[in-house]
């Protein structure tokens, strides 16, 4: 067997173990696992695709070079990736994903201009425009990739206004660059291989897809940042599987298409639990006009300390916990774990209520759960405890504001109309943990923090949840049947 059927049949196997690591990374149970396994394809993905350039270059003069700049390059990525990995924030994620997919773009664009410079040189003449689509098709999705993963990093990391950019006829700015990628696409094909008129239209085809990659992600608000997350990392997976094509890579051929499908899901999935219109989000807010900005005088707000909010869960029978994106930046998962521990051991019966887009990222908030050891049968998806807010006597809102707001349920005119949202107000008593009056991510006015059945406890989530732990353990809180502990 020669070293590249044996690369072929490692690039099978690196396979499988990508398609076993979705599955599991599908539930919390076996996500572990899925992990690992993705870290063992790429481990023989690399480990293959590094034995495939040594024996292809060992024979050729100075083939040491692009060992060289091989090892030099996957050292250098892995010292980077490590650092950054191991610094990162949980906060910091999205953004961190964000940059990574910026890279994905950035690399199908350089390969797909190396394919241009290179050149095909098949007999067939049919081949070597196929070669040419798919340089054109490379760096398209690839410089849309990139420029729009550049956006959302900035609009994540809150460098860039996560408003919508509402240029005036944006929406035929996208169409009528769709159609210019293809009127480009045919002329290139069709133009005089390796001339200079041939280079110049693929300058002005880069140069579209960037600005439409830019102006995509820039016209989609705050509220619908998950599902370009989710959509960019689509964009990422079949900008690699176009490179596959080019560099005759089965691996990334495969890899891309299951990254690009599988984010293509999850975008549909997150889509559909926001009751938004997946085309309208993937075809960069088409069709969402602007809300009008929300100027209401909401009344007043009531303010509620911890040892009363201590009093208050102490005598509840239900409690159900809502966590959001705050409870992520003060890391009060831990302090929150111990409070449900302590209030189920008084027998007081505490779920969480987990909304899909709590967070800056898919599942973010399971991940911290299940970091501070909640057991996960108490927590619980939007969808499964929507209906049993009525009967709830204390929800805690820890650092959610856009999950939980009752204008997407009630106001048509709200920016985040018809986005489902935990019923939270429905519940006898609500504590709303957050520093201030200040929006969400959406920047949105939240009409929850002014009913009469919420109070608002100020202050660090992390302090505020140890300052109830606390006094939940001190002698001053009654227990449910009135006694004193
Ligand atoms: P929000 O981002 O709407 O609100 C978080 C709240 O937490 C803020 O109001 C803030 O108020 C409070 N907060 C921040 N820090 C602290 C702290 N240390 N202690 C206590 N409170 C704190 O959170 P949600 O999780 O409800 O909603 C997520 C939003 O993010 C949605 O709009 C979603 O669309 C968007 N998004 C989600 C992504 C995903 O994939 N999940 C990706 C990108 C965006 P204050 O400053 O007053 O403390």
């Amino acid at each position: 067997m020669d070293i590249g059927s044996i690369t072929t049949a490692a690039y099978i196997v690196a396979s499988l173990f990508f398609i076993l690591s979705l599955a599991g990374l599908s539930k919390h149970e076996t996500s572990r696992n899925g992990l690992v396994y993705g870290m063992i394809g790429m481990a023989i993905a690399l480990v293959a695709t590094g034995v495939l350039v040594i024996d292809v270059t060992t024979d050729l003069d100075d083939g040491w070079i692009p060992i060289v700049l091989m090892l030099g390059a996957v050292v250098m990525g892995a010292v980077i990736g490590l650092w950054r990995a191991r610094i990162v924030e949980m906060t910091g994620m999205p953004e961190l994903i964000a940059a990574l997919h910026s890279f994905v773009g950035l690399a199908a664009v350089l390969i797909g201009w190396n394919g241009h410079l290179e050149g095909s040189h098949h007999t067939l003449e049919s081949l070597n425009n196929i070669h040419e689509a798919e340089v054109s098709i490379g760096i398209f999705i690839g410089a849309i990739t990139f420029s729009g993963s550049i956006v959302a990093n900035l609009k994540l990391s809150a460098r860039m206004k996560s408003a919508p950019l509402m240029l005036p006829g944006k929406n035929l700015i996208n169409v009528g660059s769709l159609v210019a990628f293809a009127i480009l696409t045919v002329v290139y094909v069709a133009g005089d291989r390796a001339s200079t008129a041939q280079d110049f239209v693929l300058v002005v085809l880069t140069t579209l897809a960037l600005a439409l990659g830019w102006h995509l992600v820039a016209s989609i608000g705050g509220g619908d940042m998950p599902v370009v997350v989710s959509m960019l990392n689509s964009y990422s997976g079949w900008a690699a599987a176009a490179s596959g094509f080019l560099l005759n890579n089965d691996l990334l051929i495969v890899t891309g298409a299951l990254v690009g499908s599988s984010g293509a899901y999850l975008s549909y999935i997150m889509c559909k639990a926001m009751n938004r219109s997946f085309i309208s989000v993937i075809a960069g807010g088409f069709g969402i006009e602007a809300g009008p900005s929300d100027d209401t005088d909401y009344g007043d707000y009531r303010e509620i300390q911890a040892d009363a909010a201590a009093e208050l869960l102490a005598r509840a029978s239900s409690v159900v916990i809502t966590p959001g994106y705050g409870m992520a930046v003060a890391q009060a998962q831990y302090p929150v774990a111990e409070l449900t521990a302590k209030l189920r051991a008084r027998g007081v019966d505490v779920r969480f209520g987990i909304h899909p887009v709590a967070g800056r990222l898919p599942g973010h908030m399971n991940v911290l759960l299940a970091e501070a050891k909640v057991p996960y049968d108490i927590v619980l998806e939007m969808d499964e405890i929507n209906d049993d807010f009525p009967d709830t006597d204390v929800v805690l809102v820890i650092g959610a504001n856009d999950t939980v707001n009752p204008a997407a349920d009630e106001d048509p005119g709200s920016p985040i109309a018809g986005m489902p949202v935990l019923k939270v107000w429905n519940a006898k008593d609500v504590i709303v943990f957050k520093r201030s009056m200040a929006a969400g991510y959406a920047g949105v006015q939240n009409p929850l923090f002014f009913r009469d059945n919420s109070q608002m406890l100020f202050g660090d989530a992390k302090d505020r949840v140890e300052d109830i732990v606390r006094a939940l353990g001190s002698d001053e809180v009654v227990t449910p049947a009135g006694a004193r502990r």
